[in-house]
């Protein structure tokens, strides 16, 4: 299934999920994560290849953390927070329940309060068959890696003078939550989208390209224009690049829509998307029809 056409910001999200089990050498490992100061107070971690982003909040009440990169650079992700000089992590918020995102909680659950939404920790305490995004099965994960604290809607973190909130704005698969720092202008949205990309949602636990719309359009209208967006994987963006993403998903789902309610199939869809559509989406194209072709059942 890997040889059908992915853009970067699928492909990513794809070989994310296939990176769990790949161990690095040490002199590898150093390369493994690259530092971003994104502006005072924050920097974001980058890890090469599969593994997601973590980001680092730092302030005079400790570290609050999103994400803790896959299990297989998590020993990295502690160097890297060592370099640093980051000994004091109170928080860590879960993305979502991919494994690539939370490989590390383990590292932090004697100290830290662990929060994520009360369906990733459902997602995390029994195996996960995937066949859309990736054809592999997750084994549950144990309690360290757990979120400590669950919320249904969304929880407030009063932390370092900001009031964080934590959304669950379920899209890309059930269990998806983004972190707003309203105060400092800054986001945290997992897989929801990928900047200069395109992401396709798991539609085997929950997903929707339909619901990933819905999210984002609701997302887009509350953050402030001058807001840095930091995605799961890849470089962050800007509010004008996530309406400019939104405006490519409704497109593609109004189309899947009107051509499912005409009685076309999946592959006469594909042969039959419209110039604007594919433009977009680029070598994205048939995976994103497909993935909203599979989201019409929770239109
Ligand atoms: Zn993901």
């Amino acid at each position: 299934m890997f040889a059908r056409n992915v853009s970067h910001g699928v492909w990513i999200g794809l070989t994310a999920l296939l990176a769990l089990s790949a161990h690095p050498t040490p002199l590898e490992a150093q390369e493994r994560i690259r530092v971003g100061e994104l502006q005072a107070g924050f920097t974001v971690l980058y890890a090469n290849e599969g593994s997601g982003n973590t980001i680092v909040f730092r302030g005079e009440d400790g570290t609050f953390l999103v994400d803790t990169m896959a299990d297989s650079v998590s020993s990295d992700l502690a160097r890297a927070l060592d370099g640093l000089g980051v000994d004091d992590v109170r928080y860590v918020a879960n993305t979502h329940w991919h494994q690539n995102h939370l490989g590390g909680n383990d590292r932090f659950s004697d100290s830290a309060v662990i929060l994520g939404s009360e369906a990733l920790r459902t997602r995390l305490q029994s195996e996960q068959r995937l066949e859309f995004l990736v054809d592999q099965t997750f084994p549950a994960l144990p309690e360290a890696f757990w979120p400590t604290v669950t919320f249904d809607d969304a929880v407030s973190v009063h932390f370092n003078g900001e009031a964080i909130e934590i959304l669950h704005l379920p899209g890309h698969t059930d269990s998806d939550a983004v972190v707003v720092w309203p105060r400092s202008a800054v986001a945290a949205t997992g897989d929801l989208w990928t900047p200069g990309g395109w992401i396709a949602p798991d539609i085997d636990t929950g997903g929707s390209l339909v619901r990933v719309e819905a999210v984002l359009r609701e997302l887009a209208a509350r953050l402030p224009p001058e807001v840095k967006i930091v995605p799961g994987h890849g470089r962050p963006g800007t509010l004008e690049e996530l309406r400019d993403y939104v405006e490519g998903l409704r497109l593609t789902n109004e189309y899947v829509r009107v051509a499912t309610d005409a009685g076309r199939d999946l592959s006469q869809i594909i042969d039959e998307v419209p110039g604007e559509v594919a433009d977009r989406l680029g070598p994205s194209t048939a995976r994103l029809l497909e993935a909203s072709y599979g989201s019409s059942s929770s239109r």
